[in-house]
């Protein structure tokens, strides 16, 4: 099976939820989580025409992307993972988009980046929505003030992004982080995964983060 049979696979999932949700798929983003995979996995998306990436590691994107870029300025890479604050400079030099603002130090980190690289970015905010303690995130009632944060420091926040808890059914998750995005006036939810993108899709996602579905399970 070549990798843009899943592609394909995906597609037509998503092209099925949107259509149950009486939704465009336009509006569905499909972010290819790339992590952990080789370039010689992600060509065959790439053929396939796929150009939206997903990362969670600075140094992995510096070593693997180059080669997969070359030449290819109409990619854009998605940073879905925690970042720590002294990487914030990388970090706005290599993505077009960061899923993973969470804390007051990080978001004055990339406001300054930002500031120092003329390149503006899109940012989601994370919300730890399942309030678990070993997950990057804020908590709800933070988020007024995060928001505030970014907005002083021109970072252009589009939307919320969460990871639900695993092993426990998601959609009330996905249905709190969508009811916490229109309370604050957000138009974007990064939220499903490959276990769960068309209850997500379902719930207004517009970004989902696909990785094991389209590269087969990471070992
Ligand atoms: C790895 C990862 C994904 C993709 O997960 P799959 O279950 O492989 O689809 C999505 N979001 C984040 C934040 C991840 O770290």
């Amino acid at each position: 099976m070549t990798a843009s049979e899943p592609l394909n696979e995906v597609r037509q999932k998503i092209a099925r939820a949107c259509k149950l949700a009486g939704r465009n798929p336009a509006g569905v983003t499909l972010v290819a989580i790339s992590k952990t995979r080789t370039p010689e996995e992600i060509g065959p998306l790439v053929v396939a025409g796929q150009r939206v990436f997903g990362e969670n590691r600075v140094q992995e994107v510096q070593a693997k992307w180059p080669e997969i870029l070359r030449g290819g300025p109409e990619f854009e890479l998605h940073l879905v993972g925690q970042l720590q604050s002294n990487k914030a400079a990388e970090a706005v030099a290599l993505f077009d988009v960061i899923h993973s603002l969470d804390r007051p130090s990080l978001i004055d980190a990339l406001a300054r980046a930002q500031a120092a690289s003329g390149k503006a970015r899109r940012y989601f905010i994370q919300i730890n929505i399942g309030d678990e303690s070993q997950k990057g995130g804020c908590a709800i009632g933070d988020l007024p003030d995060l928001l505030a944060r970014a907005r002083a420091g021109q970072l252009n926040v589009s939307g919320l992004m969460a990871v639900p808890p695993a092993h426990t059914e998601a959609a009330p998750y996905f249905a709190l982080l969508a009811k916490e995005a229109r309370d604050c006036g957000l138009a974007e939810l990064s939220m499903g995964m490959s276990g769960d993108f068309e209850t997500a899709i379902m719930l207004g996602a517009t970004h989902i983060r696909v990785g094991s579905a389209l590269f087969g399970s990471r070992v």
